[in-house]
């Protein structure tokens, strides 16, 4: 490794846009950017689109969205000035053309005109045989059939073994001899150049020093040493994380459920929330579970990844989704709640009539009771319209002939109470409650049926004060009418 080495340290994500954005897939881009962020380096986005059949404009953007969502940001682009749109392969084929050129003149590669048939027949004989076998492709020696097509082939001349110092798993070795030579550049009429091929020049020609990526990537390792040694580039230094596994140890697939970055968002995690989960699938500072951003860039450290696979486990991400949302301040949680009132059944409309500062105000008694952003927006739907349904087992049990009564009582005493607040109307139905010689309870319950539709809602009082007068009093008036179908006696 001779020549000036940069110790700025620069990493990079390469996602193939071949689907969503995995959640596997979004840990492996936030250590690499916590990497980068912590340490002053930069942070590369590589769009690895090289196969054209399966990558999709689509899957770029919900790559772009997703880093952009959750705030990882990149630092470089193939444009000058910013913000930068990410390297694409598919924009690069002239260097990995370049770089096979080189490796045919010096010897280090070939050409290689075996046909698919013969190929997969060799494949089958080397079943039986040793490996090596099947590494002698015979363009090696026999040079190119004249008129046929030709890939390049990588020449495997690496005897012993090939191994690196893993930043996560260790030494990692191979024997030479295990290696077959390897195709770099397609026959195809574009020269499309192989995952392996294409992320070393990258990874080099951008000066990634530290290559951080999923352990499914290690048996790529080994060739990939091969190539840096042969094109004369430094090596990086590699680390593999581990795998993300769902609940029954088995990589973590949409069999376990959602496992796209967007269904998270969509059902109303937080990113801050994500970011806290994610870096702690196999990443531990002591036993501390709750992080800001700034404390996750000055704690995170490659070396206290684990090598043992991080398990998903959605109860403990709707444990910290809660926790983050009871940390964001109510006026923020308003703005993050906008996009969700329209899944929730809510009128914008409703919400924006209401006002900011009342909204601010009621979002703390929901908070307090939801796991996600659009479960606070299901909660609070009766406050802009009355329940669509009611619950019929909360019907039947609390808007029985009796409770009418009291919620004729309560619904004149409502009209005429002085102060509306929660601590006014307390005061108010205690005083009912003891004027009756009854309990609290019911009358609040046969309420909280008739304005919310459900026997589960924040304390009653504040609801009431955020409903307001008029709108309480005609949701109670629709069922104390006669003929509006209340008044049920639980049969
Ligand atoms: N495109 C590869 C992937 O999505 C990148 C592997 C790497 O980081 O080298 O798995």
């Amino acid at each position: 490794m001779a020549g000036a080495v940069s110790h700025t340290i620069r990493v990079r994500f390469a996602p193939s846009p071949t689907g969503f954005l995995h959640v596997g897939g979004v840990r492996t881009a936030l250590y690499n950017w916590l990497i980068a962020r912590g340490q002053g380096g930069s942070m590369i986005l590589r769009i690895e689109d090289t196969d054209v059949e399966r990558s999709t404009e689509e899957a770029v953007a919900a790559i772009l969205e997703g880093l952009r969502w959750l705030n990882l940001d990149w630092d470089e682009g193939p444009e000058a000035g910013g913000p930068f749109g990410p390297y694409r392969q598919l924009e690069r084929y002239d260097l990995y053309r370049e770089a096979a050129q080189r490796l045919l003149r010096e010897g280090k590669a070939y050409a290689c005109t075996c046909l698919p048939e013969e190929l997969s027949a060799r494949r089958e004989a080397a079943r039986s045989a040793k490996p090596a076998a099947w590494r002698l492709c015979p363009c090696r020696t026999a040079g190119p059939t004249p008129g046929r097509r030709r890939a390049v082939r990588f020449h495997v001349a690496a005897r012993g073994r090939v191994g690196w110092d893993d930043l996560v798993q260790g030494r990692i070795e191979v024997a030479a001899d295990e290696l077959d030579d390897f195709i770099i550049l397609r026959s195809d009429a574009h020269e499309t150049p192989v995952y392996n091929f294409a992320a070393v020049v990258d990874d080099a020609l951008m000066g990634i020093t530290h290559v951080i990526r999923g352990a499914d990537h290690i048996p790529n390792t080994p060739k990939q040493i091969l190539l840096y040694e042969a094109l004369g580039y430094p090596r990086p230094s590699f680390g593999h994380i581990p795998l993300v596994l769902g609940p029954d140890r088995e990589k973590l697939s949409k069999r376990h459920g959602d496992v796209a970055l967007h269904a998270y968002r969509a059902q109303g995690y937080l990113p801050e929330a994500m970011v806290n989960y994610l870096v702690r699938l196999g990443w531990a500072h002591g036993d501390q579970e709750v992080f800001t951003r700034e404390e996750l860039i000055q704690a995170f450290r490659l070396e206290r990844v684990g090598a043992s696979p991080g398990i998903f486990d959605r109860a403990k991400l709707d444990w910290l989704n809660a926790l983050h949302m009871r940390q964001t301040p109510p006026g923020v949680l308003g703005d993050l709640l906008t996009p969700f009132w329209g899944e929730a059944g809510v009128d914008p409309k409703a919400v924006e009539a209401r006002g900011r500062t009342w909204l601010v105000a009621a979002l703390p008694h929901f908070v307090e009771r939801a796991k996600t952003l659009l479960e606070v927006a299901r909660a609070m739907a009766f406050l802009f319209a009355p329940p669509p349904v009611r619950d019929p087992k909360a019907e039947a049990k609390f808007l029985t002939r009796d409770s009418l009564v009291l919620l004729h009582e309560a619904r004149r005493a409502l009209a005429e109470a002085p102060d509306f607040s929660p601590d006014g109307l307390e005061a108010l139905f205690r005083r009912l409650a003891e004027t009756r010689g009854t309990k609290l309870v019911d009358y609040a319950q046969p309420i909280r049926v008739v304005l919310t539709g459900t026997t589960i809602s924040p304390p009653l009082f504040p609801i009431l004060a955020l409903l307001g007068r008029d709108v309480v009093l005609d949701r109670l008036g629709s069922v104390i009418a006669p003929g509006c179908g209340a008044g049920r006696t639980g049969g």
